[in-house]
């Protein structure tokens, strides 16, 4: 306990002396490893997914009681790619979805030897996506949350002087000359990786690949180490079992530290003292040095030296060493982002070289400075244009270590929306009546879609079943499914066959879209445009307005748009605003219908003429065949002839004797409300007051003028029944779907002038 406790006051120490990056001596590393170990105990890849994670953390998945789902959940990215930067990356659903799950791979190190490039087409923002990405990762790994630890060598005057003293020269006082006297060019490149720092008492040289320094432990020794440090609690467990840690015992020194800790362990016999001079400190990020992250542009000229060597440093350490094999100070550019970011910036120019390179370096393991073998174990990352696919097509052996994700244009039609409203901002809503606004985005979002999609076409058979509220590609659905919303239309059948493996098909076809179409650049454009000429005071952006711009005024953007789209997004949009009037409209008294169908389920177990008390109710019921059907025609719909009419109520009652009578209510004691029949009809019951709720109203002109005068002087001279209702509709409007008065108003007149309710007529439950 005491030593958590000095290693977590001493962590806080050392991190308010941030800027100072003060090394510790490797025991107090080690006290700071065992109270916080995963955290100490991190390569990059672990540290990357838990960037990743920390802004975005675990998204929302809106239906966790689905038993099919899939987990392809709401992600907030906005903390990763749009908050503090300067031009912000919009990540849709997909591929949030398949951002994580990327990283959750690269932690578990299942795939840790590949160059991940990011594929997509011109204006989808993968440079800005990969520039947000790596000034993110800067700025964790540089806080308290990000913070790995790297090894730096502290020599001892009073130590080394012991053993140096044959020497004409002191050891330190050689270091010295050496990193003073290096030529320029490695001079320079020495002082930012490897600068000694002196004083009186030490020299340090930290280890230019920045490695951990519990790679210093002898690889055959580190399980024995790591059993006595830890007790047996889970993180032992799973450093020991797990593939994300096999690296702790895997991976080797830097040659550098390497062959110092060997010169070291000679000299001194003792690796107790060894470690003595074994220092660590945090490993501090920067881009613009190329400190743990590089990134190179196509433009950036290869560097003059790719071997970084020092000639009289070589020779002084191997004349204190006596030996001229010991150590070999030379290192590559590589070493500045080992347990690092390593990026390209769009593969062509010099950049298909380095991409070559490095590919060279991933397929053989490890890489080669002179004979000298050298760490590469960085995260290497690019974007790429799909027509640079050309540039190393050459290369066949390529497929096999590089990992391609598609950042493609944005198919969630929320995060469409999303990227106008920061643009333009969050007041452009009021310029629009709801859904409008969310339809320009999907209208955009049809020219990047693939217009057959195998998986829903497997799914739903036949899309004309759908054609009153969907286009015959089935985009309109996929679209919904993409945002992650699952549409009320479709059938109870075809609802039941969206199974997880249906679902994971259909979400799979979205990596092979977004490729084409208007450009996430365009779409911003043409936004404006739309925009500027028609976002006006006291007129709303409405459906014929957004149709009109599409197919006159930009007649030139209706060839990227699939044939019939727009027809279709019309009628499901006034499916849909159907549906919001007649929610708005309808008002039933609960208990009067509760009551209604108790009456009716005791009633048809009696002779017509028979006057009977309602066991459930207590209502005394005069049980005539007006009576039967006029409660009847709420269930099964008016107008239906008089055979139809007795044998729903024949096989009702056959229902109710045989199974809900016997079986619900006498043997499982239910109360007839709880029951399986009582709750069926209460369903027809409403959807079928919902379907009639409007037609009052269709044909009364009153009511149409009521609407239109609804905030004028001339409302007050309705009659009151007019007056209460038209307040009705137009107040829920407002608070259940977002209208404005205005709004509100439009819509209404546009549902009734346009006859939807007729349009829609549904003969389904009648
Ligand atoms: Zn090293």
């Amino acid at each position: 306990m005491d030593n958590i406790k000095k290693a977590i006051k001493h962590l806080n120490h050392s991190m308010s002396k941030w800027d100072q990056r003060t090394p510790i001596p490797f025991n107090e590393f080690l006290e700071i490893l065992t109270a916080r170990p995963p955290e100490v105990i991190r390569n990059v890849f672990q540290v990357f997914h838990d960037m990743v994670k920390f802004y975005i953390g675990e998204g929302i998945d809106e239906h966790p009681d689905d038993p099919e789902s899939i987990h392809y959940v709401s992600y907030d990215c906005s903390k990763l790619f749009v908050e503090g930067a300067d031009h912000p990356f919009f990540a849709d659903r997909p591929f949030a979805n398949r951002l994580i799950s990327l990283v959750e791979a690269l932690k578990r190190g299942a795939q840790q030897n590949k160059i991940y490039i990011f594929e997509g087409p011109p204006g989808c923002g993968k440079s800005t996506f990969l520039n947000n990405l790596l000034k993110k990762f800067e700025e964790f790994a540089n806080t308290q949350e990000g913070l790995r630890f790297e090894t730096v060598w502290r020599f001892d005057r009073k130590i080394m002087g012991g053993f140096a003293e044959n020497e004409s020269i002191p050891f330190l006082e050689k270091l010295s000359q050496l990193f003073d006297n290096a030529s320029p060019e490695n001079g320079a490149f020495l002082k930012e990786h490897a600068t000694p720092h002196f004083n009186q008492d030490y020299v340090e040289v930290p280890c230019p690949s920045h490695d951990n320094p519990i790679l210093m432990i002898p690889k055959e020794h580190r399980r024995e180490f790591f059993d006595d440090l830890f007790k047996n609690d889970e993180f032992k467990w799973k450093l020991s079992t797990e593939k994300e840690y096999e690296w702790v015992f895997r991976d080797n020194p830097c040659t550098i530290c390497t062959a110092l800790y060997e010169a070291l362990l000679n000299k001194l016999k003792s690796p107790e003292k060894v470690f003595e001079m074994l220092y660590a400190r945090p490993y501090k990020f920067n881009r613009r040095l190329g400190e743990g992250i590089s990134v190179f542009n196509p433009g950036d000229k290869p560097m003059r030296q790719n071997i970084l060597s020092n000639t009289m440093l070589q020779r002084r350490v191997n004349s204190l060493l006596k030996d001229s094999n010991q150590v070999k100070y030379i290192f590559s550019q590589y070493a500045k982002t080992n347990n690092g970011i390593y990026a390209l910036m769009d593969i062509k120019s010099h950049n298909t070289e380095r991409l070559i390179e490095l590919h060279n370096i991933v397929s053989e393991g490890i890489h080669k400075v002179e004979d000298i073998e050298e760490n590469v174990n960085s995260l290497l990352m690019a974007v790429m244009n799909p027509e640079d696919q050309k540039n190393i097509q050459n290369f066949k052996s390529f497929s096999d270590r590089i990992e391609y994700i598609n950042i493609p244009y944005v198919m969630d039609l929320n995060t469409e929306v999303e990227i106008y409203r920061n643009i333009f901002g969050k007041h452009i809503d009021e310029s629009f009546i709801p859904r409008v606004l969310h339809n320009f985005a999907r209208t955009i979002i049809s020219s990047r879609l693939n217009t057959r999609s195998e998986a829903l076409l497997e799914w739903i058979g036949n899309p004309e079943k759908y054609q009153l509220y969907c286009d015959e590609n089935l985009q309109l659905l996929k679209m919904e499914i993409y945002t992650g919303h699952i549409p009320a239309w479709l059938t109870e059948d075809d609802r039941k066959q969206l199974t997880a493996k249906r679902r994971r098909k259909i979400i799979a076809e979205s990596e092979k879209e977004g490729v084409h179409g208007i450009s996430g650049r365009d779409s911003i454009k043409i936004f404006n445009e739309f925009y500027s000429m028609y976002a006006k005071e006291n007129k709303l952006i409405n459906m014929s307005i957004l149709c009109n711009f599409f197919t006159k005024i930009r007649q030139d953007l209706s060839k990227s748009i699939p044939a019939g789209f727009l027809d279709s997004l019309i009628r499901m949009y006034d499916y849909t605003i159907l549906q919001e009037v007649k929610e708005s409209l309808y008002y039933y008294n609960e208990e009067k219908i509760s009551r209604e169908i108790q009456n009716y389920l005791f009633a048809i177990n009696f002779e017509p003429g028979s006057v009977e008390t309602c066991t459930f109710t207590g209502e005394k019921i005069d049980i005539t065949e007006e009576y039967l059907e006029s409660i009847e025609s709420r269930l099964i719909g008016a107008n239906v002839d008089k055979n139809k009419h007795l044998a729903f109520r024949k096989d009702t009652q056959k229902e109710y004797a045989s199974k809900t009578l016997t079986q619900e209510i006498m043997v499982e004691e239910k109360s007839v409300i709880e029951t399986k029949i009582y709750q069926a009809l209460l369903e027809r019951y409403v959807y079928n007051l919902k379907e009639k709720v409007l037609d009052p109203f269709l044909e009364n002109e009153n009511f149409r003028r009521a609407i239109k005068d609804y905030d004028k002087e001339d409302f007050k001279a309705y009659d009151k029944k007019i007056k209460n209702d038209v307040t009705y509709l137009v107040n829920n409007l407002c608070t259940k779907y977002k209208y404005t008065q205005l709004g509100a108003k439009e819509v209404c007149i546009y549902a009734i002038d346009s006859d939807l309710a007729k349009k829609f007529a549904n003969p389904q439950k009648s």
